[in-house]
């Protein structure tokens, strides 16, 4: 007796990737340009495209993958759920949302938790709710509120966030937009103490930018704004939707300098790389200027994205991933320091997360992630001739080590 053929789920499973791409042109906003290779699965630290091609991926959904394609306690924790509830909206309350905020709290040491759920939700709910403080608790007179932001941030895609980029391409054609924001030098204490005046509400900042090329900043300056931002009496806003939750060896990057902030901004990796899943985390007396009706989203809190972030704390409670990445990313340095000067023209990282700036000469970092896809292994390029490395938590060191093999491979060869 002959096997019965797999069957065919959809369309899509009988395309091959060139069709498949072919067939996104006319139908899909541009709004991306990814790289020629069409997933179809995944586990763990790899991904398989649909003619059977392994690739193991070193970018982890830009950290959303900290802790693995379909890691199966999160996959657990996601299907028992969908068995049960998955969505009310806050019209009514659900039986996940309490103890996702507390774990949540607790894993940050914070008081109160706004669930939302992009990484751009949360940064727009922080700023209103720095802006309410400002006008509620600080006494700042109405619509004068200012917040601090640094050049070269990235916050997300809204209009009100990327009226205050630094970066043309993500402004360009979206104005007019909202006032208050002014942009200072990153990492320069002296430029952001200027900037702060009796209408600053907050200074939001990334503690080390990611989407810049994994810019980290000079040992001190986080708790420099956080003294800074005390003794001026605004708040410190740190987004780690990117730089959060284990990725860089510790909990939260801020914890490197032992600085907490009064409004901490997560998501990607909250969802476990299954659902959106953000949160605004912060302190009570901050916080408990949202009243009933001022601010919300449908989804924001479901139970699924509850069940799911509430796996993800319970991850990282074991400081198993914390660890993992503070091992191995003395790995990726010590890997990427040989390299210097051998095609690479300098590097920054902290835990798994490095930001490799390549020598021109040798190509684009668009074209060095291209060679690189071609050795089943997929980066991403960002501002010219960086790549960004950030595998998932859950990559072994033989791994890392190919995975630096074959840059250094495509370095040597060239593109
Ligand atoms: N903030 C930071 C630091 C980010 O890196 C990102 C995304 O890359 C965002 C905010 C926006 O998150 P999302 O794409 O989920 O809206």
């Amino acid at each position: 007796m002959t096997a019965p053929a797999r069957p065919r789920t959809s369309a899509a499973a009988t395309r091959g990737s060139a069709e498949l791409i072919r067939a996104e042109e006319p139908v899909l906003a541009h709004n991306y340009h990814p790289l020629p290779v069409v997933v179809a699965r995944a586990e763990g630290s790899w991904v398989e495209d649909v003619e059977g091609r392994r690739y193991l991926d070193m970018l982890a959904g830009y950290s959303a993958l900290n802790f693995g394609h379909r890691n199966p306690v999160l996959v657990e924790a996601a299907h028992r759920q969908l068995d049960r509830l998955t969505l009310t909206s806050r019209a009514f309350h659900n039986d996940q949302l309490a103890g996702f905020a507390e774990s949540l709290a607790e894993l940050t040491g914070l008081d109160m938790v706004l669930p939302m759920n992009t990484g751009a939700e949360a940064v727009e709910s922080a700023i209103k709710v720095a802006r309410k403080w400002a006008y509620e608790v600080k006494g700042v007179e109405s619509g004068r509120a200012t917040v601090v932001v640094a050049a070269e941030n990235f916050h997300g895609r809204t209009t009100t966030i990327v009226g205050f980029s630094t970066d043309d391409t993500a402004r360009a054609g979206f104005g007019p937009f909202t006032p208050g924001f002014r942009v200072v030098p990153y990492n320069d204490l002296a430029a952001l103490e200027a900037a702060i005046d009796a209408t600053t509400a907050a200074v939001l900042l990334e503690p080390i930018q990611g989407e810049a090329g994994v810019v980290i900043p000079d040992d001190g300056y986080l708790t420099g704004v956080r003294e800074l931002t005390r003794r001026t009496g605004c708040l410190f806003v740190a987004d780690e939707i990117q730089s959060g939750l284990g990725r860089t060896g510790a909990t939260l990057a801020v914890d490197h300098e032992s600085v907490v902030p009064d409004l901490l901004l997560l998501g990607k990796a909250l969802g476990g790389g299954i659902v959106p899943v953000s949160a605004v985390v912060g302190r009570r007396e901050v916080m408990e200027v949202l009243r009933p009706g001022e601010h919300g989203s449908t989804f924001g809190g479901n139970p699924l994205a509850a069940a799911v972030g509430s796996a993800v704390v319970g991850l990282l409670r074991t400081g198993t991933y914390q660890r993992r990445a503070a091992a191995l990313g003395v790995l990726l340095r010590e890997g990427l320091a040989p390299l210097t000067g051998r095609g690479v023209v300098g590097f920054r990282s902290r835990g798994l997360w490095a930001g490799v700036d390549i020598d021109p000469a040798i190509g684009t970092g668009r074209q060095i992630s291209q060679a690189l896809m071609a050795e089943g292994v997929l980066v991403k390029d960002t501002h010219g001739s960086t790549i960004r490395l950030a595998p998932p938590l859950t990559i072994t060191e033989e791994e890392l080590g190919s995975a630096l093999g074959a840059l250094e491979k495509v370095l040597a060869r060239g593109v």
